[in-house]
Parts: C-alpha cells; structure tokens; sequence
C-alpha cells in the first residue's frame, strides 16, 4: 500500500492538472487517470460479457465478474454473489422497494425512514406507499441534528416492516450510530437498509459486522464512472427478492409457458449491462486499495475543519456540520444562498447550493436551502483560502 501523499494524490486526477476548486466531490466525486484509462481500454477492446468465448467477451467477463468480489471485500460480504449491479444507488433503493418489499406489504403497513435522507431514501417508499397501503413513517432528527436510538424504539411498532436509514448524510456529514440502530431494529424484527452513497466514500464499512439487510452505494461517488451502482443484499433477504424486470441473460430457460430464472445477483440483471461501468469501477477500487486511506481521510477532515473554523469566523454565518465531517453546509442570515453561490462560481469555486435533494431535511434544520462544501484527498489548503476568499468577497458585495 502506497503511503499518502497529497500531491501525488492529487496529480492523478487530470482534471486538478489545470487551476480548479472543486469542492463538489459529495455530489461526485473526481476521477483518477487510471479508471479512466481502464474504461477506454474496455471500449477499445470491446466485448459483451457472459454470452461469448472469443478472448475479448471471456477477458470483459471475468474482469466484470471479479469486480462483484472486489467490492465484497470493500464491504464484507460474505460472498460476491450478493452483489447486484445496478445505475447507482437510487436505482438499488427502488429495486429494493419493488423487487423485495413490494409484494410483502399490506395496507398499514409502515416503512421507516429517517429525516436526514436524500430523496433517493425518501421517494421509492412514498412511491411504494401509494401503490399498496402501506405508510411512510419519519424518524424526526433530534434538535443537534442527530437520529436518538431513544426515538427510533418509540418508531418501531409490530407494522415495521422496513428501516431505511443512511450511513452518511449528505448534507451535514452526520453519521448516525449504525450498530446500535440495526441492533434495535432487528430486536424489533425489523430489517434495515443503509444508503452507503457518502458513508462508502468515508468510513470502513462492514456490512456483517452491522448485520445490514441491504446496502447501497454509487461508483461515481468513489472515484468511479457514472451509472453502476451496488446493491448488497443479505443472503435470507436475496433469497426473498423476485425481479422486476425481464430481459436477455437472466434465464436458463423460457418458451412459451414460462421461464427458469437464474440464481441472484444474475436473475437481477437483464440485457447488457454497464460493463465498461464495472470494469471502471474495478479499477476505481484497485486505485482505492493502493492507498492509505486512513491517512487520506484524515487528510481530507483536516482540511474541512481548517475550512470550517475560517468559515465560522465569518459575520452571520451558520454552519450545519457534523464534528470531523468532509461536508460542510452553511447559510448566511438575511441572504439568499443562491445569491452567494453566483458570485462564488465566478471565482471558479465549485461548490452547491441548493436543498441537496433532502427537503425534509432542510425543513428539520429551518432552511431554505444551503451552499455546500464537500472535500476529498485531492483537496489543498489552497482550495480552502479560494473558498473562504469566494465567500468573504460574495458576502461583502451583498451587504
Ligand atoms: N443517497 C445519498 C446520501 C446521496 O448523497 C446520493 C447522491 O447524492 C444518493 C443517495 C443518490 O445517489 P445516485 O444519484 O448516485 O443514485
């Protein structure tokens, strides 16, 4: 394992080889040279996967196959076959909802979810709500801004049928309890499923060691390509999961009166999928393992908090961010946030603004909405003094 360096780090996302703060990784991340160059070699080569023998399809299929491993071992799983591909985590959240819970529920049923969700957490179940009975219920954040396991026994009833929760949110950078929260919910009898989409990025995550139903995270937020995305589900709960969607490569047999379907992740995934996605994401996570996370992480957690501290310093400013997070919302009294992000953009800060797809969260913390800085390893203290310089310019102009 290579040891953390910030520069070299740095220099191996071509897109920082020309002046740019970007500030926006908790939307997406930036992508090293050597995922991209994994992506364009796929496409050079071309190849399906799973279909054919010529060396090209048998090389993509073994790369795409082993990818389901290297992301087991990220999160623990047990065994790669509990990986399922999909866009991202919105679409693993959805295929939860309908592939899992869907055809479990009864009107009255309840579905818990937290306060602190992206809508990607919040959506699939209202959505899933309206189509059977079923209620939402909120897990309402405490005044701190944190999810009380106190407050979760008081949500749990004999309807429960689903928590879902995040690992990271992506607003304040708030880490709920993990451990405890699935704990209880499974004393309640209650599965869980986590949206990794910022926890993964973040923290070591081990999913036995919660014993998490399911789990969910994007690649592009973790250095990868856009549009694959990972859904973890427990072996029991694999085994309850029926797909929604039918398609080339998911069966053994069909004819005219009916279909054998393959065994999970398989049967999940129907037509061609993303494989360029996958073998990206591969090289996303080789990349990932070669370095010292510990030491990046750390390294990115300084920055937010030197960014932090010169940003409270600042007259009428509120910051919302968990202690040591990477992400950092903040609101100035009597100014419109969207105000201050045009005049910062023009310093070619890239940072956003805006309800950050949690709305309900927005109305839990009193705001309209925030601007949002969100840091990764690539990040320099450079970056911070562009941040704090945007800011202190935007504000002064407005006041
Ligand atoms: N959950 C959280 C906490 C997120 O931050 C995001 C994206 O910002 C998502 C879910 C949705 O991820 P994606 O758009 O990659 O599906």
């Amino acid at each position: 394992m290579r040891k953390f360096s910030p520069d070299w780090f740095r220099q191996q996302f071509p897109a920082l080889h020309k002046p740019y703060c970007y500030l926006d990784s908790a939307a997406t991340s930036l992508r090293p040279q050597v995922m991209i160059e994994a992506t364009q070699a796929y496409y050079q080569n071309g190849g399906t996967v799973h279909r054919s023998h010529y060396s090209q399809a048998k090389e993509a299929t073994e790369r795409y196959e082993a990818c389901r491993q290297q992301v087991a071992q990220l999160i623990n799983a047990a065994e790669a076959n509990q990986i399922i591909w999909t866009r991202g985590s919105t679409e693993s959240i959805n295929l939860v909802a309908q592939a899992w819970l869907a055809h479990q529920l009864q009107p009255g049923d309840e579905i818990l979810v937290s306060e602190a969700e992206h809508h990607a957490n919040l959506l699939p179940w209202l959505m899933l709500a309206e189509q059977t009975g079923a209620k939402v219920v909120r897990w309402p954040l405490s005044p701190q801004g944190e999810l009380e396991v106190d407050e979760l026994a008081l949500r749990l009833t004999a309807r429960t049928r689903l928590l879902a929760v995040t690992q990271m949110s992506n607003v304040t950078g708030y880490v709920p309890p993990m451990a405890e929260i699935i704990a209880l919910a499974h004393q309640a009898g209650v599965p869980v499923l986590v949206d990794g989409a910022q926890g993964i990025v973040h923290q070591p995550t081990d999913v036995q060691r919660w014993d998490a139903d399911f789990y969910v995270f994007s690649a592009h937020k973790l250095y990868g390509p856009t549009g694959i995305g990972v859904l973890y589900a427990r072996k029991d709960r694999l085994a309850e999961m029926r797909p929604t969607q039918g398609g080339g490569k998911i069966i053994s047999h069909v004819d005219f009166d009916g279909y054998r379907l393959l065994s999970a992740p398989w049967c999940f995934e129907p037509g061609t999928p993303n494989i360029a996605g996958v073998i990206g994401l591969a090289s996303a996570l080789g990349f990932h393992q070669s370095v010292d996370w510990q030491a990046a992480e750390a390294w990115t957690c300084q920055l937010a908090d030197y960014a932090a501290e010169q940003l409270a310093a600042l007259p009428g400013i509120t910051l919302f961010r968990a202690a040591g997070s990477p992400i950092i919302s903040f609101v100035f009294e009597s100014l419109h946030s969207a105000d201050l992000f045009t005049l910062i953009s023009e310093h070619n800060v890239a940072l956003r603004v805006g309800q950050h797809c949690a709305q309900p969260l927005m109305q839990a913390l009193g705001v309209q909405g925030t601007l949002r800085a969100s840091f990764a390893a690539y990040n320099t203290y450079d970056d911070v003094e562009k941040l704090v310089r945007a800011v202190t310019f935007a504000y002064q102009l407005l006041t």
